[in-house]
């Protein structure tokens, strides 16, 4: 694959991820820009960051245009939203496909996103949303249209034996503090959800009273230093799927 922005060949990076996966990023060591799918900047540390951004780039200025999608051959669009500042260029394929940051701008993201949850850290602001922080969670939930329709499938199916897990995201865990965290997820169908703790505490969350794609709670009140363990409760209009058990641990 050639580069969005500079159209050098790219060289694939592995990379270890927070959530303890072995994926691989594109990089440019022509410009030193990165593509990676759209989900994945969240799931990597800012300390890799710093080592992914550290490549030292063979051009010496960036093009002027905007990058190009490598596979649907769209302009990538510039992010602009709350979770983005202003100084920080995050460029997404407006099909999904994939984000590119120019060099030092994943580093710069990350930086910026771990400032914002440290200041409602300090002062024991709970943040609202999700979108607040998490640049590409919009990007994200756009995404998921990669997931088979398997719900489709389970309402029709005598067995219905599909996992809900199939038809979801994995949640993404934002720990706000000690005591709150943001789940988030997504669906591929619009549906009704709420989460069940089953280890740690024994409540029921309600998390989308009304049929939609975008899954967000914000649990406060936690302990911690505790694991949490749950599962997520699709509702569809004659049935209830279950997922498989996740969980996390507050800081
Ligand atoms: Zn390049
Ligand atoms: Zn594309």
């Amino acid at each position: 694959m050639n580069c969005p922005h500079c159209g050098a060949q790219l060289t694939s990076l592995e990379i270890n991820t927070t959530d303890d996966q072995v994926t691989s990023i594109e990089e440019c060591l022509n410009c030193g820009g990165h593509v990676l799918p759209p989900i994945l900047a969240n799931f990597i540390s800012t300390n890799s960051a710093k080592n992914i951004d550290s490549v030292l780039p063979k051009a010496t200025s960036l093009p002027s245009h905007e990058p190009t999608c490598q596979h649907c051959h769209q302009h990538m669009i510039a992010i602009k939203d709350d979770s983005v500042p202003n100084n920080v260029t995050v460029f997404a394929c407006p099909n999904n496909h994939q984000e590119f940051y120019p060099k030092d701008q994943l580093l710069k993201f990350k930086k910026a996103q771990d400032a914002k949850i440290n200041y409602h850290k300090l002062w024991g602001i709970p943040i609202k949303s999700a979108f607040a922080v998490l640049v590409p969670v919009v990007i994200i939930f756009a995404a998921i249209t990669v997931i088979p329709n398997t719900l489709q499938m389970s309402q029709t199916s005598q067995e219905a034996r599909v996992k809900a897990s199939e038809i979801l995201t994995q949640p993404l865990i934002t720990p706000i503090s000690s005591t709150q965290v943001l789940i988030s997820f997504s669906t591929k169908n619009a549906v009704k959800t709420s989460i069940k703790f089953t280890s740690g505490q024994d409540k029921t969350f309600e998390v989308s009273s009304e049929p939609g794609t975008n899954h967000l709670l914000s649990v406060s009140d936690l302990e911690p230093q505790t694991t949490y363990k749950y599962i997520i409760q699709i509702i569809t209009s004659d049935k209830t799927l279950n997922t498989t058990e996740y969980f996390f641990t507050t800081p």
